[in-house]
């Protein structure tokens, strides 16, 4: 891939699929990469990105737990001290 190649594609964040309900998909979306257009070239299902901070966690076997935790104590009251969320 050349340069200029790399530099039409973008990263964004899109909606997860209606099955994704709970509150914290309200946050939080798969990352993606778009082109030039906008269209979505690509999305990465194994990790979910804060819409509002960009933090990206793995989203291995489908849990929400990192998520949860970040939705809920966004500045960092979880207990790990690492969730500084700007929302
Ligand atoms: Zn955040």
């Amino acid at each position: 891939m050349s340069c200029s190649e790399a530099k039409k594609k973008v990263l964004t964040i899109v909606d997860p699929s209606k099955s994704h309900t709970a509150d914290c998909w309200k946050r939080f979306g798969f990352p993606a990469v778009i082109d030039q257009h906008g269209n979505v070239m690509k999305i990465f299902h194994n990790f979910v990105s804060c819409r509002k901070c960009f933090i990206t966690y793995s989203f291995k076997s489908n849990s929400t737990s990192q998520m949860n935790k970040h939705y809920r104590f966004p500045t960092g009251r979880g207990g790990a001290g690492r969730w500084r969320c700007m929302c």
